[in-house]
């Protein structure tokens, strides 16, 4: 059957009863299994360690979503062995046959699509629609790799000459260390992880701490469809624990990672260290932080940029690399806008995920919450006044108002630093040029976007707005497969673009070949 044209995964409709309904069913079956443990699993083979830790669901901190095994430096050790044995076989399965494991998947995870999602809401704190988005994007990712590596398979682009037939392949690379973070528990863990193997490569797949279980439903359902064991090694435990053993191990070839810039930049630094017996320099691959910003104009549609911001700010908490912590704003509109961002904001309604009334849950676990609530009061003693938000919310989760802080100054704390959390840093401006200076003053060069009617500034933050994803009088959230590939500049990471057409080229390496005909 001729596979056909990559498309988006459509989005579902809850406000038709019978999704509604089957949402509802997911989540009691996803309860169901709350009690249960999951081993580590290296080559095929269940383990089970002496120490274990929970997974818990944020809303309801006192609940634990699964029991998962804490990896020591030797599983850490085995875990790389294992893979780069197995890669010696899986490097010369058809790139074909890769591919159709993945649309597999897809398949079986769009028929499962709530249940993937349900597992997100319980162990992250998505709401549905923020989970039900996070499990479109992880089919994107499945499909849209199985089809990049059809593409890649195939003969490739080379000047000719008479005298010689000459070729060009990609060839994967080796034994990959996967590290995701928990915010796409799914999406961003399936595309890592998906993507070095299609590509041919074997790996270690290391979820964080804070979403396991949403990595065991992914790990699962690639063992399901037939991934031969060894090629997906699902390892479970502290990253400052076992990570260091990985990236640092001489078998490991390449390091995919998506989190903090901290662990990101230590990785990089420990990766790049030759270890003996090492026969090559490894590849790293880091989507780091954001410090993501919004420009507002005055010639614009001020309510529809307030919307924006408000839900590039808050959607799932303001915990998503993408989101918007800081709205830069011209003088001239400068009152109108915060009044209107407030209003917004008094019609959130926060509280635990499974309740689909609530726009936004909780934060993802007790130290997230508390260093957010260290970065309002830091915003606010260094000269910021509080407009909305700042409070405590009442439950036993761990909850945060959307917070909203205006006349923060360019250079201040809250407008720098990556908070991850519901707080956005209003900051005043002159007029556009100077809002753009202020958009390019930290370190970080992920997304954002400008709201204005003016062509010719359009024109301009097009080239100076220096982030690898950029957009104009929309949200700065919500990047799609194939749309819009996805990564960042400066210290937000290598610069790779996930969901893009060169994403896999950073999982393999280009064999030229040629033979003389004459
Ligand atoms: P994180 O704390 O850096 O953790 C990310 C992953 O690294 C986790 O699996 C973690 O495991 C692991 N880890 C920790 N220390 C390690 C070490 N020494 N060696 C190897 N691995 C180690 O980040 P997070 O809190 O999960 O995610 C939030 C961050 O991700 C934010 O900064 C956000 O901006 C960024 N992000 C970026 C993108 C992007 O595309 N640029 C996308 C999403 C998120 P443990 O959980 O076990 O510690
Ligand atoms: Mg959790």
């Amino acid at each position: 059957m001729a596979l056909s044209k990559f498309k988006n995964e459509p989005l579902t409709d809850f406000s038709k009863p019978a999704q509604r309904k089957a949402m509802e069913k997911a989540l009691v079956k996803v309860r169901s299994e709350f009690s249960k443990e999951y081993p580590i699993v290296i080559g095929g083979e269940e383990i089970r360690t002496n120490e274990k830790f929970n997974s818990f669901n944020p809303s309801k901190p006192s609940q634990s979503v699964g029991v998962f095994q804490k990896a020591n430096v030797d599983l850490a050790n085995k875990a790389v062995e294992v893979a780069a044995a197995k890669f010696e076989e899986w490097k010369w399965t058809e790139p074909k046959k890769r591919a159709e494991y993945l649309f597999k998947a897809a398949k079986l995870m769009r028929n499962r699509k709530h249940e993937f999602s349900a597992v997100m809401v319980y162990e992250v704190g998505k709401t549905w629609p923020e989970a039900d988005a996070d499990t479109a994007e992880a089919i994107d990712f499945l499909e849209f790799y199985g089809r990049e590596m059809l593409r890649l398979s195939g003969p490739q682009p080379v000047t000719k000459i008479p005298t010689e037939k000459s070729e060009l392949h990609y060839v994967p690379l080796g034994v990959g260390v996967v590290v995701p973070p928990w915010n796409f528990a799914l999406a961003i863990l399936a595309g890592m992880t998906s993507a070095a193997v299609v590509a041919g490569n074997t790996v270690v797949l290391k979820p964080s701490s804070d979403s396991p279980l949403t990595g065991w439903k992914y790990f699962s359902l690639m063992r399901e469809v037939g991934v031969p064991a060894g090629v997906i090694n699902f390892i479970t435990g502290s990253g400052g624990a076992v990570g260091d053993t990985m990236v640092a191990h001489p078998k490991t070839r390449f390091v995919s990672f998506t989190g903090s810039k901290e662990v990101g930049i230590h990785i990089y630094e420990l990766a790049a260290k030759v270890q003996p017996g090492q026969k090559w320099l490894k590849r790293v691959v880091a989507e780091m932080g954001g410090k993501d910003s919004i420009v507002i104009d005055d010639q614009t549609d001020l309510d529809a940029a307030a919307q924006a911001t408000v839900a590039s700010a808050f959607g799932f908490q303001g915990q998503k690399c993408s989101a918007a912590s800081r709205a830069i704003v011209v003088d001239k509109v400068y009152d109108k806008f915060i009044n209107l961002v407030k209003e917004k904001v008094g019609a959130i309604k926060v509280g635990p995920s499974d309740d689909p009334s609530n726009y936004m849950g909780p934060v993802v676990n007790r130290g997230s919450r508390d260093k957010i609530n260290a970065y309002v009061e830091k915003g606010l003693n260094e000269g910021g006044r509080l407009v909305a938000g700042g409070g405590k919310v009442e439950g036993e989760g761990f909850f945060v108002q959307p917070t909203v802080i205006a006349d923060v100054e360019p250079g201040a704390t809250i407008s720098q630093e990556e908070i991850f959390g519901p707080v956005l840093a209003v900051i005043r401006v002159k007029d556009f040029d100077h809002a753009l200076e202020i958009a390019n003053n930290t370190e970080y060069g992920l997304t954002g976007g400008v709201w204005t009617k003016d062509r010719k500034k359009i024109e301009k933050a097009k080239k100076v707005f220096h982030v690898g994803n950029f957009y104009v009088n929309r949200k700065i959230t919500g990047a799609l497969v194939g749309v819009h590939p996805f990564g960042g500049f400066n210290m937000s990471g290598t610069d790779s673009k996930a969901g893009g057409k060169d994403y896999l080229l950073l999982f393999m390496q280009a064999k030229a070949i040629s033979e003389k005909i004459k």
